[in-house]
């Protein structure tokens, strides 16, 4: 059940395991590799968590919302097709 370490600590949305932003390293790891064979069901999946995230965020820190290229390079950049990092090209 390696799924169960690196979970987010809602709603600060950091790891539970080493604190980092989440999903942190290990986690980006563990999620690529379970979902290897879906990865269209994963960039879904982590575009409905970044919306939570972005909630709870601005909840947290109103004058401070994090910024929204921030918050895509944390949930969806490193899980997108190669294309998706240039959009400009598309
Ligand atoms: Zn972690």
């Amino acid at each position: 059940m390696e799924t169960l370490s690196h979970q987010p600590r809602r709603p600060l949305w950091l790891c539970r395991d080493c604190s980092a932003d989440w999903p942190c390293g290990p986690a980006r790891l563990a999620l690529l590799r379970e979902h290897a064979d879906d990865l269209t069901w994963l960039r879904v999946y982590l575009a409905g968590l970044m919306h939570e995230a972005l909630r709870d965020l601005i909840r947290l820190n109103p004058h401070t919302p994090p910024a929204p290229a921030e918050i895509w390079s944390r949930f969806l950049a490193w899980a997108a097709p190669p294309t998706a990092h240039h959009p400009e090209h598309i």
